[in-house]
């Protein structure tokens, strides 16, 4: 059984985020998407709340599982027998430190291999950051955010972020 993972902290997950796991859960078996807890960044929202909307945004989609973890990815695909690591490529930008995390996930676990899917044209601007930007200025995340969680996270970014 092939067993992928998709990290990232998906703090929330965008449309971006949403577009690569469809188009990564139809190349594995079982997709696994973990928001990995690093407790040096906090983040907007709760890790329970990432995972939650998360879970909802992939409800109709069988062959995907959402986890959490504090585990280092390398282990971590190890105690999930997990033997890819898949990322979004947004721009030239991302690709310096997405290739050094994948030689490094490597040799810390030989037998992990790293995939990188080119974000569709009109998500390669998509970041949760940006999405956090606009919301503190009250612009409406509509297509940014996926529909089923939109109105809550726009009402809670906005809470949170508002200038
Ligand atoms: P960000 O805060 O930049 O959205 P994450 O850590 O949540 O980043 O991203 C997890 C993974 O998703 C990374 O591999 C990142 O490159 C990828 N990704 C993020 N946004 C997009 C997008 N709009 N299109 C494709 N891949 C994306």
């Amino acid at each position: 059984m092939s067993i992928a993972i998709y990290p990232g902290s998906f703090d929330p997950v965008t449309t971006g985020h949403l577009d690569i796991i469809k188009r990564a859960a139809a190349q594995f078996d079982r997709l696994i998407v973990c928001v990995m807890v690093n407790s040096e960044k906090r983040g907007l929202f709760p890790h329970e709340d990432r995972v939650r909307f998360l879970r909802t945004v992939t409800a109709n989609l069988p062959n995907v599982e959402v986890d959490a973890s504090p585990m280092l990815l390398a282990d971590y695909a190890r105690t999930r027998n997990a033997t890819c690591v898949v990322k979004g490529l947004r721009a030239l930008s991302d690709f310096e430190k997405e290739f050094q995390m994948a030689l490094i996930n490597r040799k810390l676990n030989p037998g992990l291999e790293t995939m990188f899917l080119s974000a569709r044209q009109n998500y390669t601007y998509l970041s949760s950051s940006i999405t956090k930007e606009l919301a503190s200025y009250h612009v409406p995340l509509k297509g940014f955010v996926p529909a089923e969680i939109l109105e809550e996270v726009q009402r809670r970014m906005e809470q949170e972020l508002a200038h």
